[in-house]
């Protein structure tokens, strides 16, 4: 395997060394470096993922439903779709929750 960016050390403003983590932020894997003297975290892109999840949990995505044959099919934005890294083709599960509410559970 080629080694990434992700497993360099990186200097830190105090003068310590940034050394590479894999750190868990609300149940996802970001990417990042913790600094060994001062304890200060960068985190890498990885967490825009993150940031996305966050923000549509909170505020939603807001579709149109579409008719396809006798069913209505539901979109799943791009923004969401690369966050939780979703690709056509993978089983999910769909519970409705109430009269104004679905779940849809990712089966992998
Ligand atoms: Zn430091």
């Amino acid at each position: 395997m080629s080694k990434t960016i992700y497993e360099d050390e990186l200097e830190c403003e105090c003068g310590g060394t940034m050394k590479p983590r894999l750190f868990n932020v609300e149940g996802f894997a970001v990417r990042g470096w913790q600094c060994e003297k001062c304890s200060r975290i960068d985190y890498s892109d990885d967490m825009n993922l993150v940031l996305t999840v966050k923000k549509f949990k909170k505020d939603g995505a807001s579709l149109k439903l579409r008719s396809v044959g006798d069913t209505i099919v539901v979109t799943i934005p791009k923004e969401i779709r690369d966050a939780l890294e979703l690709k056509a083709g993978e089983d999910v599960k769909m519970y409705p929750l109430s009269k104004k509410k679905i779940m849809v559970e990712i089966e992998k």
